[in-house]
């Protein structure tokens, strides 16, 4: 399951902060997913329970952040929301649009002890 490997990562990242600003436990993590990432929220939060048994963040609550899907339409010139990744733009139909925003996942804040 690649969602897995997402939560691995993001325990990586829990355990750089945790080193570089001296907190020994996690509580609660905001994570921003994108409509475009491709990440499935269920199975983000089923890997996330796994994952952090017995580290730093065992038992802590993931807050899951939905980002929407934008993109740059050429013929519109214009930014334009959409919904999945080779969706046509929503005002013209054209398919010349490049995504900007809504395809990644980070963390986004942490609450820690
Ligand atoms: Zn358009």
């Amino acid at each position: 399951m690649h969602e897995m490997s997402l939560c691995e990562g993001v325990l990586q990242i829990l355990e750089e902060s945790s080193a570089s600003q001296g907190f020994s436990k996690v509580k609660r993590v905001w994570l921003e997913i994108g409509e475009l990432s491709g990440v499935e929220k269920e199975a983000m939060r089923f890997g996330f329970d796994v994952v952090m048994k017995e580290t730093l963040a065992d038992g802590a609550k993931l807050e899951i952040i939905d980002v929407p899907g934008e993109a740059w339409c050429m013929p519109c010139s214009k930014q334009v929301k959409v919904a999945a990744r080779f969706d046509a733009c929503p005002d013209c139909g054209s398919y010349q649009l490049q995504v900007t925003g809504g395809d990644e996942m980070r963390v986004k804040e942490l609450e820690v002890e």
